[in-house]
């Protein structure tokens, strides 16, 4: 019994690498899915905005990869993470690859923006131990300039989430001029202190450490000469989550 859901053995990907502390508890094996449908104007990874662009891999490829590190990352207290690009965009494949890694008994978390929230079966979800959902912006025109997308899915999904109890880490890029408004940041403080499933909030200081990404594809990178947020912005976004209750790194 492979798990295999028909038609997701072969997938788009990236590539894939390790990490420690920022995809998910301890050390995990990420796998970046090819393709995105979102165009923030902070990415990071713009090389995997197409799913042409990416390489064409079996689910086995992918679990015979992971099975090198499995003593590794599991022994780091870790998993396996799928991020992008947005792996809901290839769901079948996603969903397969997660159903294998629960088969194997690793950990699982799932990176999202949840624009496309719909294209999570229940199944899929219940085989995700940790969904890390990226939050752009509380402010429905903010998120999208910011993104090119609307944010109601991504509020739907992260509810639904919570109904299904989920385990759920929010991400938060915080970009100054962009994502630092305090009526906008108080909001979304009080959105997730209604979610009891969301246990902590990440505050993302804004890098440019894409920007050569964006000139060895010759395209132009919107936030080039936007600043990086300073120490006290950053305490001051992670002051207004804690008024709320929550848990802000
Ligand atoms: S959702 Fe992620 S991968 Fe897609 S454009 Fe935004 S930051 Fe980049």
């Amino acid at each position: 019994m492979t798990g295999i859901v028909h038609g997701a053995a072969i997938g788009r990907i990236h590539s894939w690498d390790l990490s420690t502390g920022v995809d998910g508890p301890g050390t995990r094996f990420v796998l970046f899915v090819s393709g995105c449908p979102l165009r923030c104007l902070y990415c990071a990874n713009p090389d995997t905005w197409h799913m042409r662009d990416g390489r064409a891999v079996t689910v086995d490829e992918v679990m015979g990869e992971i099975d090198k590190y499995r003593a590794f990352i599991t022994t780091a207290g870790g998993g396996v993470t799928l991020t992008g690009g947005e792996p809901l965009l290839q769901s079948a494949f996603a969903g397969a690859v997660l159903r294998r890694c629960k088969e194997a008994g690793l950990h699982t978390a799932l990176d999202t923006s949840g624009f496309l929230g719909l294209r999570a079966t229940d199944e899929l979800l219940a085989d995700t131990d940790l969904v890390l959902l990226d939050i752009k912006s509380f402010d429905i025109p903010t998120y999208r300039k910011l993104t090119g997308g609307g944010l109601d899915p991504t509020l739907n999904f992260a509810t639904r989430l919570d109904r299904l109890g989920k385990r759920m880490w929010i991400r938060y890029v915080l970009v100054p001029g962009w994502t630092d408004d305090p009526e906008a940041v108080d909001g979304l403080g009080g959105f997730l202190a209604g979610l009891g499933s969301a246990e902590r909030i990440d505050v993302l200081p804004f890098h440019k450490l894409g920007a050569a990404k964006y000139d060895a594809l010759d395209v132009p990178f919107p936030l080039r000469d936007t600043p990086t947020p300073d120490a006290a912005l950053v305490d001051r976004v992670r002051g207004q989550f804690r008024a709320h209750g929550l848990v802000a790194h």
